[in-house]
């Protein structure tokens, strides 16, 4: 069986096509610039990078465009487009309409229009790519992956904000987390590679990356994550401010004369690591900037270390201790000196890392970054976000 997973953006379209006999990539590459002058895509198969600059002046054209270099004789790596089973489509936000992986009809898309202003910046390109793939293979089965089905067994008292009842009832303001897919790819990850099963497992699983979420993981289910209603809550992250008072945020607005759409626009886009730093929201220039006696570039690793690590004791006490740590995505699989700070002095907690171990260059593979004797295991584990929408769609099938 061969999936093809599509990862829409307003003016981008990632994929990936993978055969599900060995959840191996075939192709995969990108769209970019759809819309906009200039459009390209980057298509890499065989071991070989496939690169055609052309205008696509909407998704339909840049999924026409992936089809037939899917099928090219020499960039191509099935015959026909009969070879294609089916589509996972990644979708960031479902509100409560949808909690698990749903096949695309007439109607889900209805429904997907009306929760389309739950993620603003996402849900509209996660519809435009569907829409797009529909038109040009309209027999093709196709799934709507979420990422927030996997935080859908949060208790309700974990996901609830503490506000009128009612308002909760009328406009389904709540927690509802990001990043699942990842979640949960790299705890059953981790419980595969501890031969362990899940069921018995207490689990944290660290997506660090530009955007930063830590879930708690029971039994194989999340009971609690750090992003909110939105990604902007929970640590700091590369360009949001992660946590904080609403009523901050509301004197910022009046002190800076922005208005809620435009104090949105900031606490997204010019807080987390680039707003205390000044430097830049990515990590390496702000350990290279750290390193090099860039005070404020140091300030913003402590702020961002002491959250995770904050978060890791408050979910220790949610899940009544602690099997597994995990560290995955762009920052917690590449940068050394973050998995060192968040596990430093946990001794008391179980948790104690072994630098040597820890101290590696990312090779793709899972790592167990523990010292002999520490009681939680800390893994570091690439994920896998495209795999685990292939798997989804090939069950839902
Ligand atoms: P996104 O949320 O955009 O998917 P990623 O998971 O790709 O983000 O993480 C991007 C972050 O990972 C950046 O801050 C980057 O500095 C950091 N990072 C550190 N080392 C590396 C590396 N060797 N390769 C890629 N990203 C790295």
């Amino acid at each position: 069986m061969k999936i093809l997973v599509i990862n829409a953006g307003s003016s981008s379209l990632k994929y990936q096509l993978i055969d599900m006999e060995t959840e191996s990539v075939l192709a995969k590459g990108g769209c970019e610039r759809i819309g906009i002058e200039g459009g390209k895509l980057t298509h890499k198969a065989h071991g070989e990078t496939f690169v055609i600059e052309q205008d696509l002046p909407d998704h339909t054209v840049a999924i026409s465009l992936v089809l037939k270099e899917l099928v090219d004789k020499k960039a191509g790596v099935i015959g026909s487009m009969d070879e294609i089973d089916a589509v996972g489509h990644r979708v960031v936000a479902s509100g409560e309409a949808f909690t698990k992986t749903t096949l695309v009809t007439d109607e889900v898309m209805e429904t997907m229009e009306v929760i389309k202003e739950l993620a603003p910046l996402h849900n509209p390109a996660a519809i435009l790519g569907v829409n797009a793939c529909r038109a040009v293979m309209p027999d093709k089965k196709m799934a709507l992956v979420f990422d927030t089905s996997f935080h859908a067994t949060m208790p309700d008292y974990a996901h609830l904000y503490a506000i009128d009842y009612e308002d909760y009832q009328k406009y389904k303001v709540r927690r509802y987390g990001a990043h699942g897919t990842s979640h949960k790819f790299v705890s059953q990850a981790a419980a595969e590679y501890l031969g362990r099963n899940i069921e018995e497992l207490k689990i944290i699983t660290c997506h660090l990356g530009n955007g930063s979420s830590i879930s708690a993981v029971k039994g194989g289910k999340c009971i609690d994550t750090s992003m909110g209603f939105t990604p902007l809550a929970g640590v700091p992250m590369g360009t949001r401010s992660g946590d904080i008072d609403y009523a901050a945020a509301e004197f910022l607005c009046r002190k800076k004369g922005m208005t809620m759409e435009e104090g949105l626009t900031y606490l997204n886009k010019k807080c987390g690591m680039l707003g205390v730093s000044g430097v830049s929201s990515d990590f390496r220039d702000l350990c290279a900037a750290a390193e090099g006696g860039n005070d404020r570039a140091r300030l913003a690793l402590d702020m961002f270390n002491y959250s995770c690590k904050k978060y890791v004791g408050a979910y220790m006490a949610a899940l009544g201790g602690l099997d597994v740590l995990v560290f995955t995505a762009g920052v917690g699989e590449n940068t050394v000196s973050v998995r060192k700070a968040i596990c430093e002095n946990m001794q008391a907690f179980g948790i104690v890392l072994d630098e040597k171990k820890n101290d590696y260059k990312n090779d793709g593979a899972i790592h167990d970054v523990s010292a002999e004797g520490s009681r939680v295991k800390i893994l570091v584990i690439p994920t896998n976000e495209e795999l685990v929408i292939a798997r989804e769609t090939a069950a839902l099938l």
